[in-house]
């Protein structure tokens, strides 16, 4: 990534300039806290995360877990060097069933979610429909797919009730050994319009790692203790300071400030490591776009049998909705019959 725009805070001589004040929607900014051996991002979605959102109707417990679910997948996807998907998908045994969100590099996503609308109702009522509550247990796969010749990757991550924030931290502790720190936002933004009030959804996040020249500064204090005996004092870990303080600073992002339009990404990281220097890096956009296509349809609905496709017409025709756009394509049954 190339350091297009700096911005110095500290006094060596590089070109400085202030922060830009407003946000950019729809994009996601690489940083860096040289100061403190951390590197980040910030994502901050505008229309796209509402283009995703609103195309669902989803209740808004449900739509506010995608979306931390989208910003997950951004912040996590976009770091990604090679050109493929990134797919994040839960499968749990709460409310909530299954979440999917699907980025495609350089920037494009979309995402869905399947749940039990009786339970999501439930837990409404109940005051339980927090993120971790409508998840429930079960895992969390991270899943990159460079297309059909190559090797997927797979993460697997528990979700043990505490949300997406929870597993993430788990997964890097565990599966990277990168010690890392994720919040996420999602809201609804009420604005005044014609024919009475809009309302709209915006998310954001941010990720800082912590990523020393020598491995041994990275370890973390919060690891298992062990086959230890029982009564044994927990071992405890000096846990390097730079990154102390940098997780400190993440922690301390409120979601207001994630999802505000008045704060432009690059407010938001000066506000939080100017005291130390921040270096932001060129910002890439973020787009909501479904990859469905008549032609796709058409192609899947051919690779059914027969029989299993004339169950589908109804009134003469075959309807298929897109999951995750909710895009409906309608086939004449001849138009989807099998190639002679
Ligand atoms: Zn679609």
């Amino acid at each position: 990534m190339v350091p297009e725009h700096r911005l110095e805070m500290t006094n060596i001589d590089i070109p400085v300039r202030a922060p830009a004040l407003t946000s950019v929607d729809d994009t996601i900014l690489p940083f860096e806290v040289a100061a403190l051996d951390s590197r980040g991002r910030v994502v901050r979605l505008g229309p796209s995360i509402d283009t995703i959102l609103a195309a669902h109707d989803y209740p808004p417990p449900v739509a506010k877990l995608l979306g931390e679910a989208v910003v997950l997948t951004v912040l996590l996807g976009s770091a990604l060097k090679i050109e493929g998907r990134f797919i994040l998908q839960t499968q749990t045994d709460g409310p909530v069933r299954m979440l999917v969100v699907d980025f495609t590099t350089p920037d494009r996503m979309r995402a869905c979610a399947r749940f039990d609308g009786d339970a999501v109702a439930a837990a409404i009522a109940a005051g339980q429909a927090d993120s971790g509550a409508l998840l429930g247990r079960g895992l969390l796969a991270m899943t990159i797919d460079q297309g059909a010749d190559m090797n997927r990757y797979q993460g697997v991550v528990a979700l043990d009730g505490g949300g997406l924030e929870a597993a993430a931290h788990e997964y890097f502790r565990r599966s990277e050994q990168i010690p890392t720190r994720v919040r996420l936002a999602v809201g609804e933004e009420v604005s005044a319009g014609h024919g009475g009030a809009r309302h709209s959804w915006r998310a954001g996040g941010v990720l800082l790692q912590f990523l020393p020249k020598a491995a041994e500064r990275m370890r973390t204090a919060d690891l298992d203790p062990g086959d230890a005996p029982e009564g044994t004092a927990p071992h405890q870990v000096q846990e390097d300071e730079a990154w102390v303080e940098g997780r400190a600073m993440v922690d301390s992002v409120e979601d207001v400030e994630l999802i505000d339009s008045a704060v432009s990404s690059e407010r938001l990281v000066y506000r939080l490591f100017h005291e130390r220097g921040v270096r932001v890096f060129r910002d890439a956009p973020i787009r909501a776009q479904c990859s469905c296509s008549r032609d796709g349809v058409g192609a899947m609905l051919r690779s059914f049998s027969v029989d299993d496709r004339k169950h589908m017409v109804k009134d003469g025709e075959i309807t298929v909705t897109c999951e995750f756009c909710s895009s409906t394509y309608v086939f004449r049954p001849e138009e989807v019959a099998d190639a002679q």
